[in-house]
């Protein structure tokens, strides 16, 4: 616990945020915030905390924080009242939906919505307006780890939990620079590498990072061929015997077919997907076309560095796990990688084991508890369900108190085609909270250009400072955030964690919940949601909660929660389950059962194990694009850099953006560190510093930019193709030249 301070009082909450999902106590004092510390008695991270966490006063604290409502009058931002900018919005959305029907309303929000908003969003668009183009950014970052889960084990979010971080023998990082940008994770790696001197970490990656600094063995491969390496060790598992037979007897069928289930295709879904079985001899074929020699050549991985990874994932006495985060789902064919690594720990049975798991890790702080548990993605209805089955869009209506026709049983719009839609003119109203998409879209130009239109479209932005995404709203709403209001975040490995509200916001700053509550009762759908101010926040987490109970997605109850460091679903009797699908754990596994991945009724509690190809990058470098380009996060900043940028000490350390060039890319241009040069790729063009000898080295022929500087758009280059399946962008991999300026 945090050290009694005089005047000061203590209390627990959630670091603001990566997926990770740190306890901190806040201390304050008269409403204001003076000090936070790690919480000792969080699970999570036993009192550690990175900068970023250290950090969170400041983010409350900037000079410019919003504190009015502003509306948009002869081309310019001139403050209102609440009440005249929530009219607004309320008549706006009112009259649209009148004239065009739900298709032409949108709202865009966020995986660092808390969980109430994005319940709150979701149930005033699908029960109230008839729509479902409700989206968050975790279709940017996430979707490809839902889809993945989706097609394999018929149920989103991990088995396994972050003590399999401190027990594994071995941690494959499928590239992810886990150092960086889940640093209180990493250091229960090295504390385990510390604990066990046979603990192995290996960074399978296009580049060399600072978690590469830390490991054991480092595979650089080319840009998309992960693909062909995973593929390649299962070929190696096959052909030395190392596959687990009893375990695939037991608990694998085999799949091909392009899509898979086929979540997230919106226009293209199709309920009934066109996977067909396949068998253990029809995949065994499948690989012959990864052979070593073939893989080797695809991927530059040499041939004895394929062999120890399947000797290493094939090693019944070593304890495996994998985990990953962008760098997988962030592909053109992101779902499939999400499968093949998959595909690798089922052939071998390294899955829901101690220490011996894989684990998909989000980005942002409640990417899994706000989007992917609430169903805040087009298609999706909370625990799970979608609006196109009927049976969960009648468990819907009953909670919601709602005729069932008034569900719209077709997916709405994923967030390209959304941004796509308003270009065009098709969507007229959109409502975009918690996030910057004119700084994180991919391909900036193309959506700018839409938002600029101005005419026969309307935006409001709810956010806490001045973004880009501001600058093109008529409407803006200023936001209270994180302790300045009760609220709850879920974590990568399944926590749910409330807080109380501990800071007083700003004057005029209200929470993103309550602004939709009150455009919602002004358009006449009040009898949806509660009233009491004081109340509203648990009654609204109560009813989401209806959704999870009885199927397998349980969360734990307000109450548990106030008096928890968390508790990790499926929360039954109280009791939180560690290991998903595990007898003993699990309280949907029966005795005798073992192993039963019981979501995946379609497969009698059986995972997939799919027939997934290589797939070339939708761009590739050739002669006039000759370099790949990649783009991420560094340590300091928090994604669009609209919090971070704010702290002194973060901006100080990371001031600007800057290209990552290679040595000898850089001598053939004569190039020196620090001199400004131009990236050019097919979308646009950007003048920044070139990094030469920074803290992460790019490979020969491939450039890294971080994104997190508004004033340097790394965006304006990047590709917006995606995931056929999941819907989500390619951020690591397109094609640009670099030139002197
Ligand atoms: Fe916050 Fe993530 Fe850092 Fe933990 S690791 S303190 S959750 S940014």
């Amino acid at each position: 616990g945090a050290a009694p301070t005089k005047d000061v009082a203590w209390e627990k909450s959630v670091c603001r945020f990566c997926g990770t999902g740190c306890g901190v106590m806040v201390g304050t004092r008269n409403g204001k915030i003076v000090a936070v510390q790690g919480d000792e008695k969080n699970p999570t991270n036993k009192g550690l905390l990175c900068i970023k966490g250290y950090s969170l006063p400041g983010i409350v604290s900037g000079q410019d924080r919003l504190t009015s409502p502003m509306i948009r009058k002869g081309g310019k931002l001139v403050k209102a009242t609440w009440d005249e900018a929530l009219d607004l919005v309320a008549r706006k959305f009112g009259e649209t939906l009148k004239a065009h029907g739900p298709e032409s309303v949108a709202m865009y929000g966020s995986g660092q919505w808390m969980i109430t908003d994005g319940y709150a969003a979701s149930k005033w668009f699908r029960a109230g307006m008839g729509s479902n183009n409700v989206e968050a950014n975790a279709r940017l970052c996430m979707a490809s780890a839902v889809t993945g889960f989706m097609t394999t084990f018929g149920s989103d979010e991990p088995m396994g939990c972050y003590e399999d971080l401190d027990l594994c023998d071995v941690l494959v990082l499928w590239g992810n620079n886990m150092a960086e940008n889940h640093p209180v994770l990493f250091s229960r790696v090295l504390e385990n590498k510390r604990k066990n001197p046979k603990m192995q970490l290996i960074d399978l990656a296009t580049r060399r990072t600072p978690s590469t600094d830390a490991a054991d063995l480092y595979v650089e491969f080319q840009p998309q061929t992960d693909l062909a390496l995973a593929n390649g060790i299962c070929h190696l598992l096959i052909k030395k015997g190392l596959v687990d037979r009893d375990f695939v007897e037991k608990h694998v069928v085999f799949k091909k077919g392009k899509t898979g289930i086929g979540y997230g295709l919106e226009d293209r879904f199709k309920f009934a997907d066109e996977a067909k079985l396949s068998t253990f001899d029809e995949f065994t074929t499948f690989l012959a076309d990864y052979s070593p020699d073939k893989v080797e050549k695809l991927t530059g991985v040499p041939v004895a560095t394929l062999e120890r990874l399947a000797d290493t994932f094939g090693n019944s006495k070593l304890k495996v796990m994998s985990v990953w985060c962008m760098g997988v789902n962030q592909h053109s064919r992101g779902t499939w990688m999400n499968n093949l690594i998959y595909n690798v720990h089922l052939l071998t049975g390294q899955i829901c084991k101690p220490g011996a798991t894989p684990m998909s890790l989000t980005g942002q702080p409640s990417a899994c508890g706000t989007v992917r548990e609430v169903g805040t993605l087009a298609h999706r209805l909370p625990a799970d369900m979608v609006v196109m089955n009927p049976e969960h869009r009648a468990l819907a209506a009953k909670i919601w108190k709602v005729p069932v026709e008034k569900l719209n049983p077709k997916p709405g719009l994923n967030t390209v085609e959304m941004f796509r839609a308003f270009d065009r003119g098709d969507i007229k109203c959109l409502w975009i909270q918690t996030t910057n998409p004119f700084v994180s879209m991919p391909n900036l130009n193309r959506y700018r250009k839409g938002a600029k239109k101005g005419e026969g479209r309307f935006i409001v932005v709810s956010d806490v400072y001045p973004t880009e995404t501001t600058q093109f709203a008529d409407v803006i709403l200023p936001a209270a955030m994180w302790v300045e209001r009760e609220g709850m975040f879920g974590n990568t490995e399944r926590r749910t964690q409330q807080w109380n509200q501990l800071a007083t916001p700003p004057k005029g700053c209200m929470a993103d919940d309550w602004q939709i509550l009150e455009v919602a009762r002004r358009m006449g759908y009040g009898h949806l949601f509660p009233t009491d101010p004081k109340t509203y926040v648990r009654e609204l987490f109560e009813e989401y909660r209806q959704f999870t109970l009885g199927n397998g997605k349980d969360v734990a109850s307000y109450e548990d929660l106030k008096s928890h460091r968390g508790l990790r679903w499926p929360v039954v009797n109280g009791k939180e389950t560690a290991r998903r699908y595990v007898e003993g754990e699990d309280p949907y596994v029966k005795p005798g059962e073992g192993i039963k991945f019981y979501k995946n009724k379609a497969d009698a509690g059986k995972a997939v194990v799919w027939l997934r190809p290589f797939e070339p990058a939708a761009e590739a470098p050739d002669k006039d694009y000759p370099l790949w380009l990649s783009t991420g996060r560094v340590i300091e900043h928090w994604h669009t850099g609209t919090m971070t940028r704010r702290v002194p000490q973060l901006n100080r350390a990371v001031p600007k953006a800057f290209v990552e060039v290679h040595p000898e890319d850089a001598k053939a241009l004569g190039i020196q560190d620090g001199q400004t040069v131009r990236v050019v790729s097919r979308r646009g063009t950007l003048d920044l510093p070139a990094r030469i000898d920074g803290r992460c080295k790019v490979q020969k022929g491939h450039l890294f930019i971080p994104f997190f500087d508004e004033s340097l758009l790394a965006n304006l280059l990047t590709l917006d193709s995606y995931c056929p399946i999941s819907a989500e962008p390619d951020y690591k991999k397109c094609s640009a030249r670099l030139e002197r300026v």
